[in-house]
């Protein structure tokens, strides 16, 4: 029963991989080098990880109880865990590793910029369809009590829930006391309504909590939260690898039974 609940997962997967080659196949032709860099490393065997350092620049996101802002936070997180993906041997794209929002030159006006800035970071996400999609935030709430890290997902892709569902282990782990539940995203949120690799929007904790405010602004904890993350990732980077071979070796098996 096992091996086909494996087989029945391993279908979509495979419709998705071949559906993203030609994807890439179309867009290849007319994208620029960073895009020959990521299909590159696609042919080398390289998974893509795409981090993106929620806010930047004019936006600066939450700002938390203790005058942090959200954006400083974001982007020490991904910087940290861009290093250790790196060091491990994966190809890592970001939409930011400055304080900068990536609007276009000459958009006028922060409205206008913020728009600019969002289409930009999903043609960046568009642009590497066989990435894995990081999105890091800071949540905060009206009640200063709420506190602790969560994982928001879609249901886009079949591995949504499971990476999330690893992610949010990983951060009870680190913060003690923390029993937040993987959360369905809305159909709204406009970097992840039709992304359709997998992809989480990790919210590490409430900058309007102070304790959680208090460490998230400690470079050290920025540390500790990135190697959660990137502990998390792993995980569910091996689960796949794992139920890749249980189907490979069943279907050698159906094979020899034919035989
Ligand atoms: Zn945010």
């Amino acid at each position: 029963m096992k091996k086909f609940g494996v087989l029945r997962e391993k279908i979509p997967f495979l419709a998705l991989l071949s559906c993203c080659v030609v994807v890439l196949a179309i867009s290849g032709a007319v994208k620029s080098a960073e895009e020959s860099k990521s299909t590159m490393a696609e042919a080398s065997g390289k998974q893509v990880i795409l981090l993106d350092a929620g806010h930047g620049g004019i936006d600066s996101g939450g700002i938390g109880i203790n005058g942090v802002y959200e954006k400083d936070i974001n982007l020490s997180i991904v910087k940290n865990l861009g290093s250790l993906l790196t060091l491990s041997g994966y190809d890592v794209v970001y939409t930011r590793t400055e304080d900068i929002s990536i609007y276009d030159n000459g958009v006028e006006g922060i409205r206008n910029q913020k728009v600019s800035d969002m289409e930009n970071r999903l043609e960046i996400v568009e642009r590497y369809p066989e990435s894995i999609f990081l999105s890091v935030h800071q949540n905060q709430y009206t009640d200063k009590a709420y506190f602790g890290g969560q994982m928001f997902y879609t249901t886009n892709n079949s591995g949504n829930f499971r990476l999330a569902t690893i992610m949010q282990n990983k951060f009870a782990e680190l913060q003690t006391g923390n029993d937040r539940e993987v959360k369905l995203i809305d159909n709204n949120l406009y970097l992840f309504k039709d992304t359709k690799q997998p992809a989480l929007l990790i919210e590490c904790g409430f900058l309007s909590n102070e304790n959680d405010a208090a460490n998230l602004s400690s470079p050290e904890y920025q540390k500790k939260v990135a190697f959660t993350i990137f502990s998390g990732l792993t995980e569910y980077l091996k689960e796949v690898e794992n139920k890749e071979s249980i189907n490979n070796y069943g279907e050698t098996e159906s094979f020899l039974y034919m035989q």
